[in-house]
């Protein structure tokens, strides 16, 4: 039985005497979240483009789409990602809700990739397992240009079979051709290798080593990230860190042969396929899953810098630190507002469609109007592609809304139409009309384009 609840009046409740409450000031206007954004039919004309230009190269090598839940339990980038990155430590939101699972909206896609690899038993198809996604990430930071707080990735990630450099490459070339085909200026690929977990191990102490050495000169966010994430220090941009940084021991210098040989042979085979790159021994990429080969590819900007418009790597131990088995993978994730932005900066006519052919179906009168209705479903059948406003009454309007939208041909369909079943086909260029049986008509226009 549920126990009754006993209102005990204690000093404190008495004291705290009920304020007079103040009218509640209903907001006037609303925006999108802080660092979150619409995104409006003009930018979807290059949506749309972009998704099925990658969709045609991605699946052209083998990969099928998947799409993972926006949320996840937390744990699962804890695990993967690291307890003491920026993403896990400060970046995720994390949802309230009336369980008790504790979880985030995803900072990043490939730990929910490889958890659902690992939960559906993909070990059992032929491998590797290619996958891609277009999927929106979540992550708390501060707002600025090319950083928002919700923002879409287009990834791909290849698991399973070996870890062979092989696949490195074709990753790196699989994006190195999407953005080329994009036109979007001076793009370029900056490659390191940070090695096996040893390897990584060895080199934090020399850079810690290093580091401590210089503690007074860095910055404070150095000074806590060598003590919690070391490698973090080379993505330093403060000024005063540059000339410590550039003076710090070389993570390249301190591979196995193993790793060593992997990165050259990645090396050799991104020259073979003719991709250009270069090294980047600052590169380290802020998440412990990653392994061996991480890459960036930047757009170069006229002022000289340079912008980040997709990265990866090699995460060969991602699936073990989930429970699983041995699972190599690689994978990358494209940033696309940054790669929308590029385009309509560089290639502003992406996504026009080229050499449109819509006729526009003008009705003059209420009969005209209704059989509109159906008329329009036997133009779709029939594959044509008809702009119409039923709303508009006028004639005039509605055939300055085809001038508007450029329609070569206005379809006319009045009440005398609708009797004889007929409509007049007008030339929108020279005004020349004609006639014809509505049962010709998909015919008739088709001929006319
Ligand atoms: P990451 O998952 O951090 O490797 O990021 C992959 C790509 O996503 C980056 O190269 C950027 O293009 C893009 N990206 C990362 N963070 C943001 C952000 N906060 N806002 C917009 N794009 C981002």
């Amino acid at each position: 039985m549920a126990k009754k609840k006993t209102t005990k009046k204690t000093k404190t409740a008495k004291a705290v005497a009920p304020r007079k409450s103040t009218p509640v000031r209903k907001k006037v206007s609303f925006q999108s979240p802080r660092g979150m954004h619409d995104l409006l039919p003009e930018d979807w004309r290059i949506l749309n483009k972009l998704y099925s230009k990658a969709a045609e190269i991605l699946e052209f090598y083998g990969f099928s789409r998947i799409e993972t839940p926006i949320a996840e339990e937390k744990e699962l980038f804890v695990r993967t990602v690291g307890e003491h990155t920026d993403l896990v430590e400060k970046e995720m939101y994390s949802l309230k809700s009336r369980g008790r699972e504790d979880l985030v909206l995803r900072p990043e896609v490939t730990a929910p990739v490889v958890r659902s690899y690992m939960e559906h038993g993909m070990h059992r198809l032929p491998q590797p397992v290619k996958l891609y996604y277009f999927s929106q990430v979540f992550r708390y930071e501060k707002p600025q240009a090319g950083r928002q707080r919700q923002f879409w990735q287009i990834g791909a990630e290849i698991l399973g079979g070996e870890s062979d450099p092989v696949y490195d490459t074709q990753m790196i070339l699989i994006c190195y051709k999407l953005m080329e085909e994009l036109k979007l200026g001076n793009v370029m690929v900056g490659i390191n290798s940070i090695g096996g977990t040893n390897d990584r191990q060895n080199y934090k102490k020399k850079l810690v080593d290093y580091y401590k050495k210089h503690s007074k000169e860095i910055c404070k966010d150095c000074q806590r990230r060598i003590k919690t994430n070391p490698l973090r220090v080379l993505d330093c941009k403060v000024k005063g860190c540059q000339p410590i940084k550039e003076n710090a021991p070389i993570i390249l210098d301190n591979l196995t042969s193993a790793s060593k040989a992997h990165f050259k042979q990645v090396l050799e085979f991104l020259e073979e396929a003719g991709v250009p790159y270069a090294l980047r021994p600052n590169l380290v990429r802020g998440l412990d899953y990653y392994n061996r080969t991480v890459f960036e590819i930047f757009v170069v900007r006229e002022e000289g810098d340079e912008l980040a418009l997709l990265g990866g790597g090699r995460y060969d131990y991602l699936a073990e630190q989930l429970g699983g088995r041995p699972t190599p993978g690689i994978g990358a994730a494209i940033g696309v507002e940054r790669v929308v932005n590029a385009i309509k900066e560089k290639n502003p006519d992406f996504g026009v469609p080229r050499g449109r052919k819509e006729v526009y179906l003008v009705h003059v009168g209420q009969l005209a109007k209704k059989r509109s209705l159906s008329l329009l479903e036997e133009f779709r059948a029939g594959g044509l592609k008809v702009l119409s406003n039923l709303g508009k009454t006028s004639l005039s309007a509605q055939l300055e809304a085809a001038n508007k939208a450029e329609a070569p041909l206005a379809l006319i369909l009045g009440q005398k139409e609708v009797f004889e079943e007929s409509i007049i086909i007008r030339d929108m260029k020279s005004g020349a009309q004609e006639t014809v049986p509505l049962e010709k008509a998909v015919r008739e226009v088709k001929k006319r384009l």
